[in-house]
């Protein structure tokens, strides 16, 4: 029954992220509010305080006469992950009953939390306010905790190997539903998170402009003050975008989906090669380390009998020798219905060899989480039914 009404709310919220105003005198802080005509908290009229950075919560706090250090409060308490304005109490009543007049704090639900018995990696899935589900997953590695997050409810990009593409796309993630997860994480594990990738469901430079506020939040001193160089942003190759990155002075490190050493295996697997040829993709990527001073990763998942042949190795030695790059080797994740499987560690080796023979750095990932399908792209497809908000009450329940 709560389940029930829980969604029904939901529902009636879904559009609280969309709105646009025309009469908005505050339009530089997210375009979302009208603030002085329509203090009302009627839906659509508030905006999300979990998208604004410091020196939008300034405007919008000096707009309602306030001083400017409660736009520094009311971020630290963001980022400390409480779930409600009224948490925040350092702020008088009459304030946080002012701010819950135009603002809302829109923060994730979780509704699963599997544990691997193996590694003890967490896969968290959250409800956004809109009702919809994303995926998350806590690593533990040497180094600290790392959380790759989603950065969209599906995908346009229809990789054939992918969970996620099965589902189709539904919308972008705003920047605060990306921070949120990060947070959200955080405060579960009860530690700091050391490093982000953005590796979960969704194309993050799809999401350019959000993914990009999202990193200004994360890396904000007064917040979570993760610095870019622990943040990773994985790209099926969009060039134009990667492109527009290598411009913005945020080193971050760039992750591009290869898969394949040239266009014609490329096309069987990802759809966007046909938009972007691998030449493109590779002159965007040594613009950017040109520009952003960082080696690119490359992403290889290894199929048995499509891109793993000693051939295949040669021909991608051939076109990354010389570039400021890694290569990371990752075993196929067979998907339900996936027409792929994973070559065996022998052939792994081998062509890690040949590919560090040409001077190539390169690793072969470290599965994580395997008993809980944690593995980035490894959605299952029951999982992916959550994302649409009409069946995911059915999925869960069908699962208990
Ligand atoms: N859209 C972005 C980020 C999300 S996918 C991108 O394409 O990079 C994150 C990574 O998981 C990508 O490298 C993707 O190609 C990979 N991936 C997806 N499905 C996979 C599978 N079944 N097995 C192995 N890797 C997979």
């Amino acid at each position: 029954m709560e389940g029930k009404s829980n969604l029904n709310e939901n529902r009636m919220n879904q559009n609280e992220n969309r709105i646009q105003s025309n009469d908005s005198k505050i339009n530089s802080i997210g375009n979302e509010i009208a603030l002085d005509d329509n203090r009302t908290n009627s839906n659509g009229r508030r905006i999300n305080l979990m998208d604004l950075l410091p020196e939008e919560l300034k405007e919008l706090l000096e707009g309602m006469g306030q001083q400017k250090y409660r736009a520094t409060q009311v971020f630290q308490w963001i980022n400390k992950g409480v779930t409600d304005i009224d948490q925040m109490t350092n702020l008088s009543k009459a304030l946080r009953e002012e701010l819950k007049s135009v603002a809302y704090l829109g923060k994730l639900k979780t509704v699963r939390k599997l544990v691997s018995k193996i590694d003890g990696t967490v896969k968290y899935l959250f409800q956004l306010p809109d009702g919809n589900v994303i995926e998350c997953v806590l690593m533990e590695y040497r180094h600290g905790l790392s959380v790759c997050i989603s950065s969209q409810v599906g995908c346009k990009m229809g990789c054939r190997f992918c969970a996620s593409a099965g589902a189709g796309f539904v919308r972008n993630l705003t920047p605060g539903e990306m921070l949120d997860q990060v947070i959200s994480a955080g405060t579960d594990a009860g530690r700091r998170i050391g490093n982000i990738v953005i590796m979960g469901i969704g194309e993050p430079l799809d999401n350019y402009d959000n993914v990009l506020k999202f990193l200004r939040l994360v890396n904000h001193p007064q917040g979570l003050n993760i610095g870019y160089r622990h943040i990773t942003v994985s790209t099926c190759g969009l060039v134009p975008a990667i492109l527009r990155l290598a411009k913005e002075n945020i080193p971050i490190t760039l992750s591009v989906s290869l898969h394949a050493p040239n266009d014609s295996i490329r096309e069987r697997l990802m759809p966007i090669s046909r938009k972007y040829s691998i030449d493109k993709i590779l002159e965007a990527c040594k613009i950017y380390t040109v520009e952003i001073k960082r080696r690119v990763t490359f992403e290889y998942a290894v199929i048995s009998g499509v891109n793993d042949s000693m051939d295949n190795a040669w021909e991608l030695a051939g076109k990354l020798k010389g570039m400021l790059c890694h290569v990371n080797l990752i075993p196929v994740n067979h998907i339900e219905d996936g027409e792929f499987t994973r070559s065996d560690r022998q052939t792994m080796e081998r062509f890690k060899a040949v590919l560090e023979g040409a001077g190539i750095e390169t690793t072969i990932r470290r599965e994580l989480g395997q008993d809980i399908s944690a593995a980035c792209g490894q959605l299952r497809r029951s999982v992916i039914t959550y994302t649409d908000p009409r069946r995911w009450e059915d999925a869960v329940r069908s699962e208990e």
